[in-house]
């Protein structure tokens, strides 16, 4: 259980209680639906799911984010455009990798 911590979205201004999971590194703002990243001290990220590779995906449709790491995973890491079906709504989503903004230092 985790306790709700205030959100404030960057784009839109709008600031709500966040209860969901704080094992990951952002949320999608309720108001405009951008996504909010979640304040790196605010963060519990275990250790493992941090260096177990997946793509974070988002779907456009029903707004569901999730973790892939199927069996794209190293299509995806090479740099295809792969499809894979969003486990909420069934919508087909297009995936690439996204150059990730903090690259955080390593062992
Ligand atoms: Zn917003
Ligand atoms: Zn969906």
């Amino acid at each position: 259980m985790s306790e709700p911590v205030e959100l404030k979205c960057p784009r839109c201004g709008h600031a709500w209680k966040y209860s969901g999971s704080l094992s990951r590194y952002g949320t999608v703002c309720p108001s405009c639906k951008s996504w909010v990243p979640i304040p790196r001290d605010l963060r519990r990220i275990p250790p493992s799911q941090r260096i177990r590779r997946g793509v974070s995906v988002s779907c456009p449709r029903c707004g569901h984010e999730w973790v892939y790491s199927g069996a794209y995973l190293p299509l995806i890491y090479s740099g295809k455009v792969v499809m894979i079906m969003c486990p909420a709504c069934g919508k087909k989503i297009r995936v690439k990798i996204k150059q990730q903004a903090q690259t955080t230092a390593s062992p």
